[in-house]
C-alpha cells in the first residue's frame, strides 16, 4: 500500500516540501505520496490523533506547531526536548516520534563549506526559533565559541540560560556587535530581516567584516539578501537559505527512509519551485 508523508501548517500553500518530497520518492522507487495539509492551531490536537490513526509514515511541522505538537507526540528526541521545537516526524512501530532536523541540517551545510568549525568565533544574528535550533546544535557539536547578537538582547540571553550544551557565550546588543564584528570568522544571519518584499533592509552593519569571514543567510527569498551582497562586496565568503532547507530536509528523508537523498537534485527542485516566486 502507498505509505503517506506530510507537511502541516498553517498557511500551507507556500511550501517547497511536497514537491521536493514527492521528486525523491519517484526518483528512489518509494511507493508514497507527500500531501500538504492545513491544520489550524485549534485543530492541532485531532490532526495529529487522526493521522497516527491512519497509520501516517512520517511528516513534517511547520509554522505555527512547532512548538505546540511536542506534548501530542508519543516521544521526543534529546536535542529536539531541549531545541522546544520539532520539524520532523516519524511514525516508529506505530509510536510518534518527533525530531528536529532545522539545526543539523544548518550544520550539515556549514560543514560541507568549511573543513573545521570547532575552532572559529561564531556570531549568530537573532534569537528566534531558527536561531535557537542552530545555535543549540553548533553548540551540541562542540563549537567553543558562539556569540548572540539580538534586537531584544534579553532574547538572546534566555537562548545562552537555557542552552544545555558547554559552550562559551554573549549576549550582545547590535550597535555593540557592529564595532566588534572584525573578531568573527563566521556571521549567521536569521532574523526575518531582508526577506521579501521588503529586501532593503540589513539587521547591521557589516563595515567591521573580517576580510575572509563565511557569511550566511538562512533567508532564500530572495536567494541573495542585500546583507550577503554587502558580505561579498567585504570579500566574505557567502551562504544563502537554500542550504539549510535543502538539508533539513535531506535529513528527515533520510530518516523516514533510510536513504540520504541527492542534495543536488533537491537544491535544483527548490530553485524550480522559487523560479516563479523570488520577488
Ligand atoms: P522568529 O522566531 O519569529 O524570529 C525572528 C527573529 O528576527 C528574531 O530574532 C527577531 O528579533 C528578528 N526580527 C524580526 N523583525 C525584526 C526587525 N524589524 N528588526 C530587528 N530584528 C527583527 O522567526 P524564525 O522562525 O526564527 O525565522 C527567521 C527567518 O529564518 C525567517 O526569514 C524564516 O523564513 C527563515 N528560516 C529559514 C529556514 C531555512 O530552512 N532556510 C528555516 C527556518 C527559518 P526580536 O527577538 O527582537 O523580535
Amino acid at each position: 500500500m502507498k505509505k503517506l508523508y506530510a507537511v502541516i501548517g498553517d498557511p500551507i500553500g507556500h511550501s517547497m516540501s511536497p514537491a521536493m518530497h514527492n521528486d525523491l520518492f519517484q526518483h528512489y522507487k518509494i511507493d508514497a505520496h507527500y500531501h500538504a495539509l492545513h491544520v489550524k492551531s485549534e485543530q492541532l490536537e485531532d490532526a495529529i490523533k487522526g493521522l497516527k490513526a491512519i497509520g501516517i509514515s512520517g511528516f513534517n511541522v511547520t509554522i505555527p506547531h512547532k512548538v505546540k505538537i511536542i506534548s501530542l507526540l508519543d516521544r521526543v528526541d534529546s536535542l529536539a526536548l531541549s531545541i522546544g521545537a520539532v520539524n520532523t516526524v516519524v511514525n516508529e512501530d506505530g509510536q510518534l516520534v518527533g525530531y528536529n532536523t532545522d539545526g543539523s541540517g544548518y550544520l550539515t551545510g556549514i560543514r560541507n563549506e568549511l573543513s573545521s568549525l570547532e575552532d572559529k568565533k561564531v556570531l549568530i544574528i537573532g534569537a528566534g526559533g531558527a536561531a535557537r535550533a542552530i545555535y543549540f546544535s553548533m553548540a551540541d557539536a562542540g563549537i567553543k565559541q558562539i556569540d548572540l547578537t539580538n534586537r531584544t538582547v534579553n532574547k538572546a540571553l534566555s537562548l545562552i540560560h537555557d542552552c544545555p550544551y558547554a559552550v562559551q557565550s554573549e549576549a550582545l546588543e547590535l550597535n555593540e556587535t557592529e564595532k566588534q564584528l572584525i573578531e568573527y570568522d563566521i556571521v549567521i544571519q536569521t532574523t526575518s530581516i531582508g526577506m521579501s518584499p521588503e529586501r532593503d533592509y540589513i539587521p547591521l552593519s557589516l563595515h567591521n567584516l573580517k576580510t575572509n569571514a563565511f557569511v550566511s543567510d538562512i533567508i532564500y527569498n530572495p536567494l541573495e539578501t542585500l546583507f550577503l551582497q554587502n558580505a561579498k562586496e567585504k570579500g566574505a565568503s557567502i551562504q544563502n537559505g537554500i542550504s539549510m532547507f535543502v538539508h533539513q530536509g535531506a535529513l528527515a528523508f533520510q530518516k523516514w527512509t533510510g536513504i540520504l537523498p541527492d542534495l543536488d537534485r533537491m537544491k535544483n527542485i527548490v530553485l524550480k519551485q522559487l523560479g516563479g516566486n523570488i520577488c
